[in-house]
């Protein structure tokens, strides 16, 4: 029998862009033209389903759908039995407690006899715990940041990622609760068929990853500078060397990561490089 793997993605919101942009750069064709509830990819044994991010979790854990990219935030909070398999490296943010710009809380042990509002009453609790802190939540599906303001509660705990939010109404960030990204989760059970569509799947995504965290370099050096220069480029063997047209140069390949880009590009130019290029990759297979 040929399988179809089922994977649910965000209908809209923050999630949906990263999530449709990560299926076609790893080749799959997937239209959602007419807003549809499920889709199949026109070349790749996919139906994608288009639910709210908090339903994702169960839904992956109850096999309607077999994986899921959801934010790990929603993963530590639903608390369902499902497989964390990949990170995704979009959609990142943080779970952060904030409070009021002025006002009597200054340190997280303040926070002990108040009230914290969030839509993450579990991790927020767990976190409370771990901390000693006696606090209590009041648990609200959304609007979190009005709550100081309307007296619902002195503190909130709340997603963040730029902080402008905050900013607006006055809050700002006392601690981090927990950091977050886009996961790939899968169901607990997948058939051997499906096991395998994952795997193939997994294997673009991590292509896909990878090319976008390194970078392409092509420099230009004095052959006697070249010692140096491979030391700092080791590249995925070792760096591609060819002698230029003009004599005692030479030209060197190689990948960097966009960890130390920096660093490595301005230790390239002081052991004598010209005429860096820096190109981006599409798909990166080691
Ligand atoms: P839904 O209708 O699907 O329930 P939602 O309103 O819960 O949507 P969004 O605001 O679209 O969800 O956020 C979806 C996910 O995007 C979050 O759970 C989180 O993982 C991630 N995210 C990234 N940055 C932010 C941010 N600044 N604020 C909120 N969520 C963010
Ligand atoms: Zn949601």
């Amino acid at each position: 029998m040929n399988e179809n793997l089922k994977i649910a993605v965000q209908k809209k919101g923050r999630l949906y862009d990263g999530s449709m942009a990560l299926l076609k750069e790893c080749g799959i064709d997937v239209s959602n033209g007419n807003n549809q509830l499920r889709v199949q990819a026109a070349n790749f044994p996919l139906e994608v389903f288009f639910l709210r991010d908090d339903d994702i979790p169960e839904y992956v854990q109850d096999a309607v759908a077999d994986i899921g990219f959801v934010g790990e935030n929603v993963i530590a909070e639903k608390n369902k039995h499902v497989s964390s398999v990949e990170k995704l490296g979009f959609g990142k943010c943080r779970l952060s407690i904030a409070i009021p710009k002025t006002g009597a809380i200054k340190t997280v042990a303040d926070l002990n006899g108040k009230k914290i509002a969030t839509s993450y009453p579990l991790v927020l609790s767990n976190y409370l715990k771990e901390k000693k802190i006696n606090a209590t939540i009041q648990e609200i599906s959304g609007s979190v940041e009005i709550a100081p303001k309307i007296g619902l509660a002195e503190a909130i705990c709340d997603l963040v990622s730029s902080g402008s939010t905050l900013f607006s109404n006055e809050l700002k960030e006392l601690e981090t609760v927990l950091q977050s990204e886009a996961l790939l989760i899968s169901n607990k059970n997948l058939s051997a068929e499906k096991q395998s569509l994952l795997e193939k799947l997994l294997f673009r995504i991590k292509a896909v990853k990878k090319a976008k965290n390194n970078k392409y370099v092509l420099l230009n050096a004095p052959n006697n500078k070249l010692d140096a220069i491979v030391k700092i480029l080791p590249g995925m063997k070792s760096p591609t060397i060819l002698p230029l047209a003009e004599s005692g140069w030479s030209s060197v390949h190689s990948v960097i990561s966009e960890n130390d880009f920096w660093e490595v590009i301005e230790s390239l130019k002081a052991n004598g490089a010209q005429g860096i290029l820096i190109v981006p990759i599409e798909k990166m297979i080691v």
